[in-house]
């Protein structure tokens, strides 16, 4: 018998669970990029702390790198379309470390016969976002696929930032309070609603925003330990994320988490958790306990920050884990998400 059947390939194939930014997605990431990609690190923060972006150190000072591709269907939402969404993902991930966006690079990818006018209006929502913060879009590059290869558009934006003060999704201690900017779930809500046909004189609207004012705001403030976007996976799955790499828990009173009244309404309807989906005009800050209520004060006053709320607190009990007291006076463990209830909302 010859031996060489023994010698196994993987037949595993990539589902939409990979890309969801759950446990699926995780995985992958560690079996596959943190084995092959052997150069990590330019800075401080590298490939393998699997934060919002990366850290590159020149001279005495510290950029801040991140990239993302945009697949949204559909392309043109309530509150937003795919071009807002791509500036505003990329100036959000270098806001919460601390990065204020300097520059921004942009790959878009097309699918044969996409209207003109279409790409015109994708392209003028990008420059009114870029112009909100101030950050332009100097470089780019522009490919066209076949029609039947790919669904409409792809964009992948790239940023860059420079932090004067680093922040990174693993610095919370116990005792910090943790804030979100205002109401969870709204845009996830909003895209599945509108796609299934079911948002029709329903009040829901896309959070889709760039935060660096907001978060800016926080900075200046001080007390910041760390931050982080809840995108995939929601609220639920970057507050399990900041908790399992700290090694820390974190309490949430549910009666305090912002969510509008129409997208728990929805919520329910399409039976998704609001806390387990997509934000895209969202931050997560934790601070020191004795700032919290100067940097509270600090972000309402901001335009996209206006409904921040305290709304919960980490702890030295259950490290790694996300412990929700609910409304009727239980606990709750919160967790990731597995994969995202549903692809393609961002
Ligand atoms: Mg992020």
């Amino acid at each position: 018998m010859s031996n060489w059947r023994v010698v196994k390939t993987s037949d595993e194939k990539i589902s939409l669970a990979h890309g969801a930014g759950g446990k699926a997605m995780m995985k992958l990431i560690s079996d596959i990029f943190l084995k092959e990609l052997k150069l990590k690190s330019a800075g401080n923060v590298g490939l393998d702390a699997l934060d919002d972006g990366a850290t590159i150190s020149v001279g005495d000072k510290t950029l801040v790198l991140t990239t993302d591709s945009h697949t949204i269907k559909p392309l043109f939402f309530p509150g937003g379309d795919i071009g807002r969404l791509a500036v505003a993902g990329t100036i959000n991930d270098l806001a919460v470390m601390g990065g204020r966006p300097l520059a921004m690079a942009c790959a878009i990818v097309l699918e044969e016969g996409f209207p003109m006018e279409d790409l015109t209006k994708i392209t003028q929502s990008m420059d009114a976002t870029t112009r909100e913060v101030g950050c332009a879009l100097v470089t780019g590059d522009l490919k066209v696929m076949e029609r039947g290869a790919l669904d409409g558009a792809v964009i992948t934006t790239t940023g860059v930032g420079v932090a004067n003060t680093l922040v990174t999704d693993r610095g919370i201690r116990p005792g910090n309070k943790i804030i979100v900017t205002g109401t969870v779930g709204d845009h996830g809500i909003t895209i599945l609603a509108h796609r299934e046909g079911i948002a029709v004189d329903v009040d829901l609207t896309s959070d889709v925003a760039p935060l660096w004012e907001t978060i800016e705001a926080a900075l200046k403030v001080g007390g910041i330990t760390a931050m982080k976007d809840p995108t995939r996976g929601g609220l639920a799955a970057a507050l399990n994320e900041m908790a399992s790499k700290t090694g820390v828990g974190i309490v949430l009173r549910e009666s305090d988490i912002p969510i509008a009244e129409p997208v728990r309404a929805m919520g329910e309807m399409l039976g998704i958790d609001p806390l387990q989906i997509t934000n895209e005009g969202k931050a997560i800050i934790a601070v020191d306990a004795r700032k919290s209520e100067e940097v509270l004060a600090a972000i309402r006053e901001t335009k996209y920050g206006r409904k921040a709320s305290v709304i919960g607190e980490v702890t030295k009990n259950h490290p790694g884990d996300v412990v929700l007291d609910t409304v009727i006076g239980g606990k709750r463990l919160l967790e990731s998400p597995i994969g995202d209830p549903a692809p393609r909302i961002c």
